[in-house]
């Protein structure tokens, strides 16, 4: 990743998905997440159409204004105790129906209207999360704008030294100011026109790699209990989340929502503050795992993390030494499903910046075994945060010795290979010693 000093860390400039603040800084390279929760660069450009061009980009929108707000309306007819409201599948289906009805909707691009209710799926998906207000009605010359996706790489080229042309489908070669290196590989782009009229295009790409050290040192990194996660550097990183004052404003805010009555605009406004705090604390997580996942690439030839698809299954053993209160875990199982969102988004940005240097490991006993002897126990697991070794009292923090346990699975050094209380042999990974000799 670049870290430009203007690279921050927002939402995509959705579809008005609820009432987004304007933080897009004219041309600013920034990192968004677009779609289902994927991250990746985006530029932007400034747009320049010819009149006829413009007029065929304004049927785009249209289209798409037209679309967002047929999803609108068939959710807001929705109510608690109905049917369910259509999801993103079968308003393809209804879409479909309604081109083979309607020939000014069938002239359009179908890719612009399935964004449309792509952009809106991922509106409700916020709404749901919590960090974005409803998606609301969208207005003619408001927020205007639509996505392509499937961009091949011919669609965008260089044409001068500062002007550049991206392909629209049914409108053509559309002038931009090459103000800037667009990434090689774009994948979607979007086009938007602001309430003055100007267009821009914000071009989605993957992430340039990261060059590796060369220094032929893996590390282990275990999404922890007690931590976000712990490298077994002895390091222990932490995941933000909100500050002392922000929590007591929210525990305030959300005592106060309990109180207003439903339907009120206090209550609107109340919603709406609290939404505010939680997108603060989502973009500050983004932004530690931009930032995580480049120091790691940078630092290290190999990066060992566990399978989060083996990890998932056989996270409770991990956790069942602790056997907390029931409070306790209820709370727990809420931080995990947070945690592991933000597990699987590191990983992955790992696996864009570091691209085969990222090795998933069979998590399944990295938490039990002691480093310094292999000797594998669950009762060496003392607490959450303590490994104490039954057969030779190494002592750790629990999260580093399963790291480190993590880092030597992926040198090819066997983990869990001795001791046991009638535990089956864990599955080790063939070695990849070919993976250190890289870089
Ligand atoms: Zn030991």
């Amino acid at each position: 990743m670049r870290t430009s000093p203007s690279t921050c860390s927002v939402d995509a400039p959705s579809f008005r998905a609820g009432r987004k603040r304007e933080t897009v800084a004219d041309e600013g390279l920034r990192v968004l997440s677009v779609g289902f929760g994927r991250l990746i660069d985006v530029s932007r450009f400034r747009l320049q159409p010819t009149r006829a061009q413009e007029a065929a980009l304004l049927e785009h929108c249209g289209h798409a204004r037209y679309v967002w707000n047929l999803a609108v309306e068939q959710h807001a007819h929705w109510q608690p105790g109905r049917k369910t409201a259509p999801g993103f599948a079968e308003q393809c289906r209804q879409l479909t129906q309604a081109r083979a009805e309607f020939a000014w909707l069938r002239g359009g691009s179908i890719i612009v209207q399935q964004q449309a209710l792509k952009d809106f799926a991922q509106a409700m998906a916020n709404f749901f999360g919590k960090t974005h207000r409803k998606p609301t009605w969208r207005k003619r010359g408001q927020g205007e704008g639509f996505r392509i996706v499937a961009v091949k790489p011919g669609d965008v080229r260089r044409v001068s030294r500062n002007v550049g042309e991206v392909r629209i489908p049914k409108v053509g070669w559309v002038r931009f100011r090459w103000s800037r290196p667009v990434g090689d590989e774009v994948r979607s782009y979007r086009v938007t026109r602001d309430r003055a009229g100007r267009w821009h295009v914000a071009f989605a790409a993957l992430p340039e790699p990261v060059p590796a050290p060369g220094s032929g040192e893996v590390v282990g990194v275990d999404r922890g209990v007690a931590v976000s996660a712990a490298l077994s550097t002895g390091e222990l990183l932490n995941a933000p989340t909100l500050r002392g004052a922000e929590k007591t404003r929210l525990l305030r805010l959300q005592r106060k929502l309990a109180r207003a009555k439903r339907g009120s605009n206090r209550r609107g406004r109340v919603k709406a503050a609290i939404a505010k705090l939680k997108a603060r604390e989502a973009d500050r997580r983004k932004d530690w795992v931009e930032k995580t996942s480049t120091g790691l690439a940078r630092r290290f030839d190999v990066i060992a993390v566990e399978d989060l698809k083996i990890g998932n299954m056989t996270r409770s053993a991990k956790g069942a030494v602790e056997a907390p209160g029931r409070n306790v875990r209820q709370k727990a199982g809420l931080n995990r499903g947070i945690l592991a969102a933000g597990w699987g988004r590191l990983v992955e940005r790992l696996e864009q910046k570091a691209p085969g240097r990222v090795q998933k490991i069979d998590p399944r006993y990295t938490s039990q075994t002691c480093n310094a002897c292999k000797h594998l126990a669950r009762q060496s697991r003392e607490s959450q945060a303590l490994f104490l070794c039954v057969a030779c009292g190494h002592r750790a923090h629990a999260d580093v010795n399963a790291a480190k346990n993590v880092r030597d699975t992926a040198a090819g050094h066997a983990v869990a290979a001795r001791g046991g209380f009638g535990l089956p042999e864990p599955v080790n990974r063939e070695p990849q010693r070919d993976l250190l000799l890289m870089g």
